[in-house]
């Protein structure tokens, strides 16, 4: 194996993504009804790809099994597992620049967010070889005379769906520990952005073929998810969805991973809160602020969408975000200087200008934003200005709802008990800001607040090896960390008698 030069094909140029699916390491026309992507900067149809249908994902589910279980692979121990890992890393390394490039024209995200995905997605790979390499099984602590082992083995077919905001970073965080797990994976892209989730196919069928390994370890099944997903859900030979999307379609999953008893991870969304104390320094959180809500264009589960400021302090960081906000570039994702790119979709733009305009229904006062920008640079795009919005109750519904986009609530508190139930009341619990300089008071609220991260004086930072998922409606189960891969994986205990001897009636201990 080598680590070599840019991946050659791996990542076609938009406009000349074949319109092929891969099915269980065969790349075929799917039998599914036409999905268009289209670059949310200027409108322009960057491919149609005719999506997987049920038969592709029976199929592809089918060969998943028989490669789960092919001995190559069941056999492969865990630091050869690993090598595997790290050449998709070193092939996504590789491409970076060009799956960069890919993401933004699918996604319409700056080119720098773009490519930091793509790093932090080959990184996800390398942690994931690491944890794979030093993951133990226990020799758990014998009543009798027998030694008893506690083992991880695969589930055998991983159903992977994942939302359009970051495809990557998505893909990487489920494919990586389901591979590692020992486990063949169906993936599932939005239907807005598949083009990443086929680039990355691309570079896995290549490293499993390199190493001679099965290639239906790997099928990505664009289409709708009524449609693809649901099929894949739904299949018998599917042992566990690893999910990241809404928190409708995830509680509806998980009604269909009941009826099969099928483990089911659920990455959902936020109405995350930021928090300046009457002590933060003014600089550090107006800059975490402004980049918690507004980077990304505010799609991002952990958006910090509702800020709470003490009212001491109000009126003066209010006013100072705002002239912030308003200073923000506003443009297409390839000019290197922009801060604020458009919205993933066309569809998308108008699900956000009509929240704003609910919330004006509510009686909330436009600060800034809430507007498209207006130009020609902007005409094509769907673009959506930085808004702050403030005058609503936390019980309104721009306040409740999970808008997901570059739209800012701000909401005055008066003391710790009235802000942490201000914090707390929403269904969400995903992730939770911070801005203090006082360590007693930011661990004390860190303790209180419902939120499955929290940052203090910095938002929106990522490691693969801390755990991360939501609490309450923000999901169910934890990615990431060195319990990643464990997620993958039965577990079986083992009892091995060492006497030689018949057991004794009476040998209940
Ligand atoms: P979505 O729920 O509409 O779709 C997510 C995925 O599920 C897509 O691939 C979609 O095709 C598929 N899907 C839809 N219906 C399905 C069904 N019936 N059966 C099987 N699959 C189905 O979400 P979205 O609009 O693509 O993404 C935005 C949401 O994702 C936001 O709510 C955001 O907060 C959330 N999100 C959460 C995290 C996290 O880690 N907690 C990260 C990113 C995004």
């Amino acid at each position: 194996m080598t680590v070599d030069a840019p991946a050659g094909d791996l990542v076609p140029a938009p406009e000349r993504t074949p319109d092929e699916v891969l099915v269980a390491g065969e790349w075929r026309r799917g039998g599914g009804a036409p999905v268009e992507t289209v670059d949310p900067a200027t409108g322009r149809t960057l491919t149609v790809l005719a999506g997987a249908d049920a038969t592709d994902v029976d199929e592809a589910a089918r060969r998943a099994a028989t490669a789960a279980a092919d001995p190559r692979w069941r056999g492969l121990p865990a630091h050869r597992r690993a090598r595997l890992l790290h050449r998709i890393a070193d092939l996504i390394e590789a491409d970076a620049d060009r799956i960069s490039a890919l993401q933004t024209a699918d996604t319409g995200k700056c080119r720098a967010e773009t490519l930091a995905l793509a790093h932090s997605a080959a990184g996800t790979f390398r942690y994931t070889a690491a944890a794979l390499e030093t993951a133990e099984d226990a020799v758990t602590p014998a009543r009798g005379d027998y030694v008893t082992m506690s083992l991880h083995e695969p589930i055998g077919v991983i159903g992977a769906i994942t939302p359009w905001n970051s495809p990557i970073a998505s893909d990487a965080q489920k494919l990586a520990p389901a591979l590692a797990a020992g486990n063949a994976v169906l993936l599932k892209p939005a239907e807005w952005t598949p083009l990443v989730a086929l680039a990355l196919g691309r570079i896995v069928h290549r490293a499993l073929t390199e190493a001679a390994l099965p290639t239906g370890l790997l099928s990505v099944l664009p289409g709708p998810g009524a449609v693809t997903g649901d099929a894949i859900v739904r299949h018998p030979a599917v042992g566990k969805i690893a999910f990241t999307g809404g928190t409708r379609t995830g509680r509806a999953l998980a009604h269909a991973a009941a009826d099969k008893l099928m483990p089911v991870s659920l990455e959902l969304g936020g109405k995350s809160p930021t928090i300046v104390l009457e002590d933060a320094d003014l600089e550090q959180a107006l800059a975490g602020v402004l980049f918690g809500i507004f980077s990304s264009s505010g799609q991002s589960c952990v958006a910090g969408s509702r800020l709470f400021v003490a009212r001491a302090r109000y009126d003066a960081f209010v006013g100072a975000l705002v002239a912030r906000a308003k200073a923000l570039r506003v443009g297409p994702g390839s000019d290197p200087a922009t801060q604020v790119a458009p919205l993933v979709h066309h569809r998308h733009r108008d699900s956000v200008a009509a929240y704003v305009d609910l919330a004006r229904t509510e009686g909330a006062h436009v600060l800034c934003g809430g507007a498209a920008p207006e130009g020609e640079r902007y005409r094509d795009g769907a673009y959506y200005l930085p808004t702050v919005l403030d005058g609503l109750p936390n019980s309104a519904r721009a306040c409740q709802e999970e808008i997901f986009g570059p739209v800012l609530i701000v909401l005055p508190f008066d003391d710790e008990d009235d802000l942490v139930a201000q914090a707390n009341d929403t269904v969400y619990g995903l992730a939770c800001g911070l801005w203090t300089r006082d360590a007693a008071r930011a661990w004390r609220l860190a303790r209180r607040i419902d939120a499955g991260t929290v940052w203090i004086n910095t938002y929106k930072q990522f490691s693969g090896s801390t755990p991360f998922g939501g609490m309450k409606d923000s999901g169910l189960g934890r990615e990431k960390g060195r319990d990643g891969i464990r997620g993958y994986q039965r577990q079986k205990s083992l009892y091995w008698g060492t006497d030689g001897a018949p057991l004794p009636w009476a040998a209940s201990r």
